[in-house]
């Protein structure tokens, strides 16, 4: 996942930080179900389809997970996420995620591949923030699944990133997260 440039990951990580503060997401693991129907977005899970209609987007690489759509009939968005809520837990959890950050992003539909790792950092940063493993001070992959209940595979990723950063720059807080790190830390656990 090497399309985007620095400048890039820190916009979406400045996105990221923008949602915890205005939606006050304070608990971990954070409540994506809430998160989602706070930014008035409505939410589809496939297990409330009908069995022909789950079956046809289970066929297609680009709907197995979900997607989003947008209407726009009454001359405003209004956005509907489809998610997949029979996969596991953590997966449907990174989807209604992943499809959050296509629209916080303005991606629109027909999204290029960029745009799919732009939104898939954003999933991953949303559910599991760098900043906040580095204050609570989580270093085992284990403990990121759980804290975050993400799947193994993207908590070995933020892992990967949360070492090497650490590798550079220890345990520091960068200037773009300094507000961001005052203000979470009071709702963490000491
Ligand atoms: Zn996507």
């Amino acid at each position: 996942m090497n399309y985007l440039s620095g400048k890039e990951y820190d916009a979406i990580v400045g996105e990221v930080i923008s949602l915890y503060q205005d939606y006050l997401l304070t608990s971990f693991p954070i409540d994506v179900l809430s998160l989602a129907a706070s930014m008035g977005y409505a939410l589809k899970p496939y297990s409330t389809l009908r069995k022909e209609d789950r079956e046809s987007l289970l066929q297609s690489k680009d709907t197995k997970d979900g997607f989003h759509t947008c209407d726009i009939s009454k001359g405003y968005p209004e956005y509907t996420i489809w998610y997949n809520d029979m996969d596991q837990e953590p997966r449907w959890r990174h989807t209604i995620a992943h499809e959050i950050g296509h629209i916080v992003l303005k991606h629109g539909s027909n999204t290029t591949d960029r745009q799919e790792a732009a939104a898939d950092y954003f999933a991953k940063q949303l559910l599991a923030l760098s900043c906040v493993i580095i204050l609570m001070g989580l270093t085992e992959v284990e403990d990121i699944v759980h804290r975050f209940n993400i799947s193994w595979e993207s908590a070995f990723y933020t892992w990967k990133a949360v070492e090497k950063r650490r590798e550079k720059y220890g345990d520091s807080i960068m200037e773009y997260e300094l507000e961001f790190a005052e203000w979470i830390r009071r709702w963490l656990p000491s």
